[in-house]
């Protein structure tokens, strides 16, 4: 006899007060042993169903963390991107500042580490482009001071003439203008011009004078820095004050005749610490 179709009996007995009876249960062996497979099987398969949607739940998460990722790079690479293109604008703007002020710095194109120009969308995202980006602006921080400093510097230079007119009596030796022979030194530039012409600071400088001047009149006079400085006589009319910081192109006063004066002109002196010098040299041709 196969050892499968053994049967496993059970005697089940069941007892009230007044009788009792007694079974016998028999199961066939193979059926014990079927369900026993089926009860495993259907673990099993359950197990594996917990592990993959486990495992499911891991492999969305991680996906989901990858796009954020992702468009986290995208939008740095973007920024990046957006950085060197201001970079590159300012660069553009700083040469035509160096243009300008006239001051070359150095470039930073010998160390090989400027990009301006090459580029493209391909811009990889690492922390030596960061880092050439960082350089390159640290360097145009630099440059724009100097350009300013040399700005600053030539705006403080007489540049302009400070009254429309025609030039008359120049710098150096001249005749007694109230006749009467003799010579004398005229220290400025005079330009003849109507009464009530607008006089302007040829550049920029601080009034440390504005009043009555023995021989010159009504006076303005202008400190640029570096001992430069500047005087405007015979003035029909002041405008400013002295402790006044004016810019170039700014009207400090109108044309007259006030003091040694034989008619209406603006007296334009120049002078390098206490001695004149001749105006031409900061009066631009026309
Ligand atoms: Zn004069």
């Amino acid at each position: 006899m196969n050892r499968d179709e053994r049967f496993y009996a059970f005697i089940v007995s069941t007892t009230t007060r007044s009788r009792s009876y007694v079974r016998r249960v028999s199961i066939h062996k193979r059926w014990v042993k079927a369900s026993a497979l089926v009860a495993a099987f259907l673990f099993c398969a359950a197990a594996y169903g917990v592990y993959g949607l486990t495992r499911e739940a891991v492999h969305l998460r991680i996906e989901r963390e990858n796009d954020r990722l992702r468009l986290e790079n995208e939008r740095q690479r973007q920024k990046l991107r957006k950085l060197e293109n201001r970079v590159d604008a300012i660069e553009t703007d700083a040469r035509r500042l160096s243009e300008i002020s006239g001051v070359e710095t150095e470039q930073g194109d010998e160390s090989g580490t400027s990009t301006h120009g090459a580029g493209g969308p391909a811009l990889e995202l690492s922390p030596e482009a960061v880092e050439r980006l960082e350089t390159r602006a640290a360097r145009l921080e630099i440059d724009l001071r100097i350009y300013e400093a040399a700005l600053r510097e030539r705006a403080r230079v007489p540049s302009i003439w400070p009254v429309e007119g025609e030039s008359t009596d120049s710098f150096g030796v001249r005749g007694n203008p109230f006749g009467g022979g003799g010579a004398e030194f005229h220290p400025g530039q005079d330009i003849a011009a109507p009464r009530g012409t607008p006089v302007l600071a040829p550049a920029d400088g601080k009034v440390v004078e504005a009043g009555w001047k023995n021989g010159y009149g009504q006076t303005v006079v202008l400190d640029h820095g570096n001992g430069l400085t500047t005087r405007y006589g015979h003035l029909s009319k002041i405008e400013v004050e002295a402790g006044q910081e004016l810019r170039r192109g700014d009207q400090l006063g109108q044309v007259g005749s006030t003091g040694r004066s034989t008619g209406p002109h603006l007296h334009y002196e120049v002078r390098v610490g206490e001695l004149p010098v001749s105006p031409k040299h900061y009066l631009p041709a026309r």
